[in-house]
């Protein structure tokens, strides 16, 4: 079932990349499981305080020659990753499978997604040609240039473990960046196999570092005390996201943080109910609903509350869930045995309030880390399921009246990462679309993100983008030059 893994990665341990060098000499190390079924995947090195040194090293000496290269330079070998994703595409969506559970399908997606930004950013550095802008000014010449923020240290999280890499390091290449990736401890594979390709492709030496560690905190800290990390790029946690800034109070790298979602799903009355439903299915379960984007809170209009509710149980009933590899399969695993036990206790708390809880009670293999999708129905606004992010196959559904009340509480969370609304109206979509507070919303849609459009959020949820032009300025520093003319 793994041979794919075993194709890309070699037959060895994995390891971290240093320098332009694997470093398969360290002794400590973890093992790797697959939540498809328990079974142990690879093992794991951990990198060393010396690696740290080295990486910091390598990446310092590459920034200083690939901050200088050619536009035609970076899109060329950005193009040449590209290529090799796709070349790999099976190869690499069974590493995604393997380490994360999802179904082979979505990873399939997930390595089409990872290989659009590092076409779309080749594509882009070819479109613009100017580096160097020239204000119109009488009295004075006045020019902003753009120039790489310098080195940089991209964490990402364990739910899309290729693309949130990808999303990260196609920006950072294409600026003239050189990087170090932290990947998740429990999802390292994705990452070393975008590695391996990215050495194949022709990368230099130290361009992009790889450290595989237990420990991310003393990782970052050596890092971050060594005041030689430009900017900060984190995917991950609202709670690990504070933990970054406060890290950074001493050293003040450039900060981006893409963090915790809690999107609503507003379903007004005039809606297509067929395509809320079959949308729904895309924005909740989705790699079993642990995605920053999923919807976490579906609000919808008293008069069809029943109607959508009892649409959704019947499609959720018809999921397969098990084995992401199986090709009857149509949601796949939940990350770890720890967040099984989270959802069951948020669905029995729920119970507990007197909330009507519907299963879809599909047939759930016997070993691995799997979750009957749920159906919560009239949840209090004040439930944990409408305040927390669920980050599982739990959807929680609660009822509003008039269009006020569905914005205010669309509103009432501390994240603005996505949002969803579903109207026939074209002006009730515009007018509540642009009312709420998020930095991504989907208008009758589900699906809501391409490499072309900035991805990030608003509120707690963090600030900066990954992805369009906007992705690429946040990998820069502007420099004004003023002169008389
Ligand atoms: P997490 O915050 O636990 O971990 C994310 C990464 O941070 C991992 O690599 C982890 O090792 C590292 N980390 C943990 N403690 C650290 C520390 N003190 N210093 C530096 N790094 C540290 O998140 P997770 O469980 O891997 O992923 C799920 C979370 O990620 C969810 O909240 C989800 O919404 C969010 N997410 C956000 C986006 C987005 O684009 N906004 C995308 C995917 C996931």
């Amino acid at each position: 079932m793994f041979d794919g893994v075993k194709q890309i990665l070699g037959p060895d341990a994995a390891t971290s990349h240093v320098d332009g060098t694997w470093i398969n000499t360290r002794s400590v190390g973890a093992v790797i499981h697959s939540p498809v079924d328990g079974s142990a995947l690879y093992e794991v090195l951990h990198a060393e305080a010396d690696d740290v040194e080295r990486a910091l090293e390598g990446a310092s000496k590459a920034l200083r020659v690939w901050r200088h290269t050619e536009r035609s330079t970076r899109s060329g070998l950005l193009l040449a990753v590209y290529r090799a994703i796709k070349a790999h595409k099976e190869t690499l969506a069974s590493v995604v499978t393997a380490e994360t559970g999802k179904v082979l399908q979505e990873a399939l997606a997930e390595v089409d997604y990872a290989a659009s930004y590092f076409r779309w950013y080749a594509d882009l550095l070819l479109r613009s040609t100017e580096s160097v802008k020239l204000i119109e000014n009488a009295s004075r010449r006045l020019t902003v240039e753009r120039q790489p923020i310098g080195v940089c240290y991209l964490i990402t999280p364990w739910n899309f473990p290729l693309a949130m890499v990808a999303r990260k390091l196609s920006a950072a290449l294409a600026a003239g960046c050189s990087s170090i990736i932290k990947p998740s401890e429990s999802t390292p594979l994705s990452a070393i196999a975008l590695v391996r390709l990215l050495t194949k492709a022709g990368a230099m030496k130290g361009l992009v570092n790889l450290l595989l560690v237990d420990d991310p905190t003393s990782l970052t800290r050596q890092l971050l005390d060594s005041r030689r990390i430009d900017k900060v790029s984190f995917t991950g946690s609202t709670r690990v996201g504070r933990a970054i800034v406060a890290a950074s109070a001493e050293s003040l790298p450039r900060l981006s943080l893409e963090l915790g979602g809690n999107a609503p799903f507003v379903v007004l009355a005039d809606a297509d109910l067929d395509q809320a439903v079959s949308q729904a299915m895309v924005a909740k379960f989705r790699n079993a609903g642990q995605a920053c984007t999923a919807a976490n809170r579906f609000i919808v209009h008293r008069s069809v509350s029943e109607r959508f509710t009892q649409g959704l149980l019947k499609r959720m009933k018809s999921l397969v869930v098990g084995n992401g590899f199986a090709s009857t399969t149509t949601m796949g695993a939940i990350a770890s045995k720890a967040a099984v036990d989270r959802l069951e206790g948020l669905i029995d708390a729920e119970r507990r309030q007197d909330t009507e809880i519907l299963r879809a009670e599909t047939q759930l293999p016997n070993s691995g880390t799997y979750v009957d999708p749920a159906i919560a129905f009239r949840v209090p606004f004040s439930s944990r399921l409408f305040r927390d992010e669920i980050f599982g196959p739990i959807a929680a559904i609660a009822e509003f009246g008039d269009e006020e009340e569905a914005i205010e509480l669309a509103n009432d969370t501390e994240a603005g990462l996505a949002a969803y609304v579903f109207s026939r109206s074209p002006d009730s979509l515009r007018r509540i679309g642009g009312k709420i507070e998020a930095g991504m919303i989907g208008l009758n849609t589900g699906a809501i993100s391409s490499a072309e459009v900035p991805f990030g959020g608003i509120k707690m949820s963090g600030y900066g983008r990954e992805g369009g032009e906007a992705g690429l300025d946040d990998y820069l520093n502007f420099k004004a030059t003023t002169e008389p003319s």
